[in-house]
């Protein structure tokens, strides 16, 4: 059912207000897309359009959320793909799926009648890690598949395509995608505080009977450090403990046995990967 949660709250409809917290995420992002909303005024003004936009930060924290947002804003259709979708063992097949990402972007924008594509690239990292040549050289390819196409977006052809990419290592990345005209823009999307975790919490408990004295905020201090994506399965697990114990509502010990659930299975994750 997890699944299922998240394909609806990942739903082609997903807009900014089902992302909890991440505030000044949401406000940069936004303001960065309102550069392509407002592509007339800002080539009267001779300004560089953004080609891409880098969200930085740990697993969990809703940055698949934020590209799918992305385009719900600016009306654009939203081709995905993850950095590890073009590590491949044949030399240059990893750089024909990039060309073919970017086809597919243009040919669905044109399909649907739509003036803006945004592409999402997670793991970016995969793909566009530091060329250090040798044993690298498949990777090169890829990489240089990817910069070739970003260059090859010019904002007066429809659709207009921007590129989001989502990496927690951005430390890695090969300078070359990082210059003027190619991922110029980070917006880092960090852990939620606590404020951020209740609006997350109230989110994925929307769909949820919850018992009256359930108290979210005490939830979001007990949850300290929690992603997002770990909220999500508190309200899981709660909600999973409250059928098994035959209750027709979520009880506020369902939720802390819940957060504990969340926070071994972390740990012994860690452990079995050690
Ligand atoms: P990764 O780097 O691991 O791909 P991510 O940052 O892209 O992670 P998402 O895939 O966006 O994270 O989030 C996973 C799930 O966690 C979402 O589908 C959603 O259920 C939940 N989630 C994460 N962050 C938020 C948030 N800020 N608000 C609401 N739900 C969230």
């Amino acid at each position: 059912s997890q699944e299922r949660k998240n394909k609806k709250i990942g739903s082609a409809k997903l807009t900014f207000d089902e992302i909890g917290g991440q505030d000044s995420a949401k406000q940069e992002l936004r303001e960065a897309l309102d550069f392509m909303v407002r592509h007339e005024e800002i080539k009267k003004f001779g300004i560089r359009p953004i080609k891409g936009i880098l969200l930085t930060g740990p697993p969990g924290t809703g940055k698949t959320l934020m590209a799918k947002a992305a385009a719900q804003y600016t009306n654009a259709v939203f081709v995905a793909a993850s950095g590890s979708e073009f590590v491949e063992m044949y030399v240059g097949v990893g750089a024909s799926r990039i060309r073919d990402l970017f086809k597919d972007a243009r040919t669905r924008a044109a399909k649907e009648k739509k003036e803006n594509a945004v592409i999402f690239i997670d793991e970016i990292d995969v793909v566009g890690g530091k060329r250090e040549g040798g044993q690298q050289r498949e990777y090169d390819q890829t990489l240089n598949q990817l910069l070739t196409e970003m260059d090859g977006i010019y904002t007066s052809e429809t659709p207009r395509i921007l590129l989001i990419a989502a990496t927690n290592r951005k430390e890695m990345l090969d300078s070359a995608l990082l210059r003027p005209g190619r991922f110029d823009r980070h917006i880092q999307v960090d852990l939620p505080d606590k404020k951020g975790r209740c609006h997350i919490l109230e989110l994925h408990a929307k769909n949820k009977p919850l018992a009256g004295e359930v108290n979210l905020e005490k939830v979001a201090e007990e949850s300290y450090g929690f992603s997002g994506a770990q909220l999500e399965s508190v309200m899981n697990e709660a909600a999973i403990y409250a059928m098994r114990d035959q209750l027709s509502e979520i009880s506020q010990h369902h939720l802390s046995m819940a957060i504990d659930k969340v926070m071994m299975g972390e740990k012994t994750d860690r452990q079995s990967t050690e």
